[in-house]
C-alpha cells in the first residue's frame, strides 16, 4: 500500500477528546509539572496513559487516568493499536532524547502510527503548550485520515 494510492477522508474529532500521555522515566517530572499547570484543561477530556505514567499522574494530580500496560511491557504498542482503532485523539509523548530505550522499536511504531492517523502529537513541553493553547483542544475539529474502505472498493 503506497500513500499515494490511499485516499483520505475527513472525520470530526469531538470536543471531549481521548488524550493519551506517555513519559519516559527521566521525563516524568516534566510531564507531571506540565500536567499540573494544565490540569483545568486536561480534566475536560478522557485521560489515558502508559502504566507508570498513568499511575503517577493519578496519584500526584488526583485526576482519573485510565492506565494501560507499562511502556516497556507493551504499553506503547497498546496505545498504537488504540490510535489505529480511532480511540485516541491526541498524544502527549515526552520521550527521552538522551537515553537509549529497550523498547525503541515500539516507540518508533507508536510515533509512526500516530502520523498515519494524523493525530496531534506533542513531544516536548513547548509543543505540548502549543497544543493545549489551541482553541481546537477545547472544540471539535476536522482531520483527514486514511480512507481504507475506499481503497478496498477501488482495489477489489
Ligand atoms: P511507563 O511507560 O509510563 O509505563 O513508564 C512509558 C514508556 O517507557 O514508554
Amino acid at each position: 500500500m503506497k500513500s499515494k494510492t490511499l485516499q483520505q477522508k475527513t472525520i470530526v474529532t469531538p470536543e471531549r477528546k481521548n488524550v493519551a500521555l506517555v513519559a519516559h522515566d527521566n521525563m516524568k517530572p516534566a510531564l507531571i509539572e506540565w500536567a499540573e499547570e494544565h490540569k483545568a484543561k486536561l480534566i475536560k477530556h478522557n485521560l489515558m496513559a502508559t502504566g507508570t505514567t498513568g499511575n503517577l499522574m493519578q496519584k500526584q494530580l488526583k485526576v482519573p487516568v485510565h492506565s494501560l500496560i507499562s511502556g516497556p511491557l507493551g504499553g506503547d504498542q497498546q496505545l498504537g493499536g488504540l490510535i489505529a482503532e480511532g480511540k485516541i485523539d491526541v498524544l502527549i509523548f515526552f520521550w527521552d532524547p538522551f537515553e537509549p530505550m529497550p523498547h525503541d522499536p515500539d516507540i518508533k511504531a507508536l510515533l509512526r502510527v500516530a502520523a498515519v492517523w494524523n493525530i496531534p502529537i506533542a513531544c516536548s513541553v513547548a509543543s505540548a503548550n502549543f497544543l493545549v493553547s489551541s482553541p481546537l483542544f477545547e472544540s471539535e475539529f476536522e482531520r483527514q485520515i486514511p480512507d481504507y474502505d475506499k481503497y478496498l472498493q477501488e482495489r477489489l
